[in-house]
């Protein structure tokens, strides 16, 4: 992968630049795309427009900006839209700004011959990547780092786009997408951020990368079979758990699918082991009712554990010994065991406290 440093004049920039609603926004001379299809509709307020004309016309810096060679010897704005944008639309004539000790806001034909060619020289440094799609994809997360604004499923968006993508995003990516309409109260996570996209994704890949996903799709014309999958992930969890409670928001309801859609189940039944827990004090974590009662997991449950002095009044009862193995230990060597579990109806009192050492309470809870 190559990664160029250089510096491009607002005057190369803004050479034929072009803001179509049907074909998009290109300027740098028609060989930049500035809004490609991956980019969020995200526009800047008027006054962090204002803010960008003012720092170029003082000659300031502006933070750097990423573009993305593509194959075709074209580039596309990875990082630096909104910036581009304000400043091409102030030469265009778009609109006025307050600048220097003028009172009145200015459009560009109203500065000074010279404060027009100081923003039109103004040197915007501009860092442009080449490589192959993994490649860019590290290097993108790399600079989100720098407080940049793309989460990992824009990225991924943005290097594996084509058809498939721009198909996903119709079910996934819209406020008002059919995802949303009927995942809502199941999945956590912005639909405009792409964390619905990235949820779909990761449950139809079954624990695959999300990254190999993608590109094997990348050319695919249409994104229907995610789709389906996703509607049927929905469809099973109404059938199973049909009285919806807000804990169901946010369970990894695909990988339950994935596991389970074949076995059967009695919903009349589950309803009311949900019930019943949902009203148990000892389950602290009630999201984890519903992979519990799929898998038979306790550890989804965080049952309640004992607090430090509850632990210490048994190890002092045990004199440090071990009822296991018999053998002396240290209090930091042992761990707090509920003599009757949970399951077998064991709460979590004092004197359902003991303590084992660390071995025999692994091979007691069996972990
Ligand atoms: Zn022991």
């Amino acid at each position: 992968m190559r990664i160029e440093f250089r510096e491009i004049a607002v005057r190369e920039l803004a050479n034929g630049y072009e803001d179509n609603d049907e074909e998009g926004v290109f300027g740098y001379g028609g060989a930049l795309d500035i809004r490609p299809p991956y980019q969020r509709e995200f526009i800047y307020s008027g006054s962090q427009r204002d803010a960008v004309i003012d720092t170029a016309s003082k000659g300031f810096p502006l933070n750097v900006m990423y573009w993305s060679v593509r194959d075709d010897g074209g580039f596309e704005v990875i990082d630096g839209q909104q910036r581009t944008i304000s400043l091409c639309q102030f030469i265009e004539g778009d609109f006025s700004v307050q600048l220097g000790s003028f009172d009145e806001k200015r459009a560009f034909h109203n500065l000074q011959k010279d404060e027009q060619s100081r923003l039109l020289d103004y040197k915007l440094m501009v860092y442009l990547c080449s490589g192959s799609d993994s490649e860019k994809l590290e290097w993108f997360k790399t600079i989100n780092i720098a407080g940049e604004e793309l989460t990992n499923q824009e990225l991924r968006n943005a290097v594996f786009h084509g058809p498939w993508v721009s198909d996903a995003k119709r079910y996934f990516s819209k406020s008002n997408c059919p995802a949303y309409g009927i995942g809502s109260r199941y999945l956590s996570g912005s639909v405009i951020r792409q964390d619905y996209l990235e949820t779909a994704i990761k449950w139809h890949s079954e624990q695959g990368s999300i990254d190999g996903y993608m590109s094997e799709r990348q050319n695919w014309e249409g994104a229907e079979e995610i789709w389906e999958f996703f509607r049927g992930v929905i469809e099973w969890v109404e059938g199973l758990f049909p009285n919806y409670r807000k804990e169901m928001k946010g369970v990894q309801w695909g990988e339950l699918y994935n596991q389970f859609k074949n076995e059967s189940f009695d919903p009349k039944r589950l309803e009311q082991e949900v019930r019943t827990l949902m009203e148990d004090e000892e389950v602290t974590n009630k999201k984890g009712i519903f992979p519990y009662l799929l898998t038979g997991k306790e550890n989804h449950l965080n049952i309640r554990s004992f607090n430090p002095k509850q632990k210490r009044e048994a190890y002092e009862r045990q004199n440090g010994v071990c009822p296991v193995c018999d053998e002396r230990f240290e209090i930091s060597q042992m761990e707090a065991d509920h003599i009757t579990p949970w399951h077998e109806g064991g709460k979590t009192i004092p004197n359902n406290c003991q303590m084992l050492c660390r071995d025999d309470n692994r091979r007691k809870s069996g972990r």
